[in-house]
């Protein structure tokens, strides 16, 4: 893969990718609280879009499509790759699949 890659400085981790996840991913590191865990059919990248239940819910009420309204309810936040895994454990442990 040639795609260029865009970083991200984290306080936390130093720099690393930039991943792409809903603010309540983002907030759930804070919190400690699981929100679940959904993420884009990405199998090429490791850390594909992802975002909470409550997100997936709007997105289902919006025929399953991201648009104006799911993407506003989301409020896309940026994590780099280690916060986004951290994300990923905290609430994909709890996360039922259908
Ligand atoms: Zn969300
Ligand atoms: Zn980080």
């Amino acid at each position: 893969m040639n795609e260029e890659e865009s970083n991200i400085f984290c306080e936390l981790h130093g720099e690393r990718q930039t991943t792409f996840v809903c603010e309540h991913l983002a907030e759930s590191l804070c919190t400690g609280q699981p929100v679940g865990f959904w993420c884009a059919d990405d199998y090429d990248n490791p850390y594909p879009d992802a975002w909470c239940s409550e997100c997936e819910a709007v997105v289902q009420k919006r025929h399953g499509e991201w648009d104006d309204v799911s993407e506003a309810f989301a409020g896309i936040t940026l994590l780099c790759s280690d916060c986004y895994n951290q994300a990923k454990e905290l609430n994909f442990r709890t996360h039922k699949s259908p």
